[in-house]
């Protein structure tokens, strides 16, 4: 679709769209990288980005810190990502020829784990295109609107801004609705931009089908992992009803008996929400040496800041996390002691 058709409202400024502009034409070898943990948002950014890069003939390497979750890796592409945890050499040289690199979908160089080192001390031009708050400033060029909803939503709209929209295949589709979906909870919270449906709009005459990818991505549970979030609600979910809030918290030994793999706990978090009154969820889960920690909530309850300032995470006002360094049992006492602090 030509620029002049499209309906979408222009996002960036014209200062940024030059810089921008200018940063592609000169590149040749870029790397694209994404947060730990990818998640659906982190690889169809990126994959959707890269796509049109390489349209534009340049070429082009996606790594993400670490593995992607099995219900993404129907993205063409996704094949290709590399994970640098498993090729930490490998990776590092294609860093070391990069003269451009983007980082998508985080804000702060922490968020790349492992990669942190070598990202930080790459000296390619570095362009970070986000939606999360509080950017940090290790890029030289920071495109962060945290208004929108998903970072595919903004690269897809950055792309329409320069015209090269007509350059995301079908391929590239279907990686822009695969992140704007799951960045929404499927068009549930944080959708009400009228833009996300101009976009799907245009990402359906690409020849996306909306209704497979949702398939694909929501429904392909394993009978271990059904089992493990059926005992988590019915077995291990407190509510405090006065607060509205509900808790949740997995430790090694309940995640082994169900054969936990990466993944299988993705939206459990959410699950408590559906419960008239509860406009807090919290769920723990124990990782080797830490606790993961994962917040949603409903209206203006902004779990953002229990993230930050009780487990050295972030995220947005509805949807956050972060990782707490010591046992469960204190990972859930520090937050049924503040819980004061943060709801009324
Ligand atoms: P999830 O609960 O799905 O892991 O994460 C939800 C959101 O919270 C992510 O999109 C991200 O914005 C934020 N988030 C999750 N974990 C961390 C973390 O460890 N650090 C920071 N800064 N943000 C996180
Ligand atoms: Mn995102």
């Amino acid at each position: 679709m030509d620029c002049k058709e499209s309906k979408l409202k222009d996002i960036i400024s014209s200062q940024e769209c030059k810089t921008l502009t200018e940063a592609i034409a000169r590149s040749k070898n870029v790397v694209i990288v994404a947060h730990t943990a990818p998640d659906g948002d982190a690889i169809g950014s990126s994959l959707a980005l890269g796509g049109v890069l390489k349209s534009l003939k340049k070429r082009v390497t996606l790594i993400m810190p670490d593995a992607l979750p099995k219900s993404i890796t129907f993205l063409k592409g996704a094949e290709e990502i590399k994970i640098y945890k498993n090729a930490v050499e490998e990776c590092n040289s294609i860093i070391s020829f990069a003269d451009t690199i983007f980082c998508l979908d985080f804000n702060e160089s922490k968020r790349v784990d492992l990669m942190q080192d070598v990202l930080l001390s790459s000296s390619a031009y570095k362009v970070m295109i986000d939606h999360h708050i509080y950017p940090s400033d290790f890029c030289d060029l920071v495109i962060s609107y945290p208004e929108i909803s998903s970072t595919s939503l903004l690269v897809y709209k950055i792309l329409n801004q320069l015209n090269l929209t007509k350059y995301v295949d079908k391929s590239g589709a279907e990686a822009v609705y695969t992140g704007m979906m799951t960045d929404t909870g499927n068009f549930s919270y944080n959708s009400n931009d009228a833009d996300i449906y101009v976009v799907i709009s245009e990402l359906l005459q690409k020849g996306i089908n909306k209704d497979e990818i949702y398939r694909i991505v929501c429904n392909t549970s394993t009978l271990d992992k059904l089992r493990l979030n059926s005992y988590a609600i019915s077995e291990k979910m407190e509510i405090i009803s006065n607060k509205g809030v509900a808790i949740i918290n997995l430790s090694r030994k309940e995640l082994n008996h169900y054969s936990y793999q990466k993944g299988d706990t993705e939206g459990l978090v959410n699950v408590p929400l559906g419960i008239e009154g509860v406009n807090v969820s919290i769920f723990f889960r124990e990782e080797s040496g830490y606790v993961k920690v994962s917040l949603r909530s409903v209206g203006d309850y902004a779990v953002n800041t229990i993230a930050s300032e009780l487990y050295n995470g972030g995220g947005h006002k509805n949807a956050a996390g972060g990782e707490f360094f010591g046992t469960m049992s204190d990972a859930v006492k520090i937050f049924k002691e503040n819980i004061e602090n943060y709801i009324k």
